[in-house]
């Protein structure tokens, strides 16, 4: 994955909102969105992350701040 937080700052900055399903949000992201690129999603438990190559990660536990 790369070094990038251009997502992780995006959205914890409020510039976009969180890419979630409202219908569904505690689903990780399936999609960039900074790119729509196809994003590779570890779930867990109790938590989520989710990986864009190009814009790096978005973790669950962050929505919680
Ligand atoms: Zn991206």
């Amino acid at each position: 994955m790369p070094d990038n937080t251009d997502l992780a700052d995006a959205v914890l900055s409020g510039e976009i909102p969180w890419p979630l399903d409202p219908t569904r949000p505690y689903d990780a992201p399936r999609i960039c969105p900074l790119c729509q690129r196809r994003m590779v999603v570890k779930i867990s438990p109790m938590a989520w992350e989710a990986a864009c190559s190009r814009h790096g990660i978005l973790r669950s536990e962050w929505l919680e701040r």
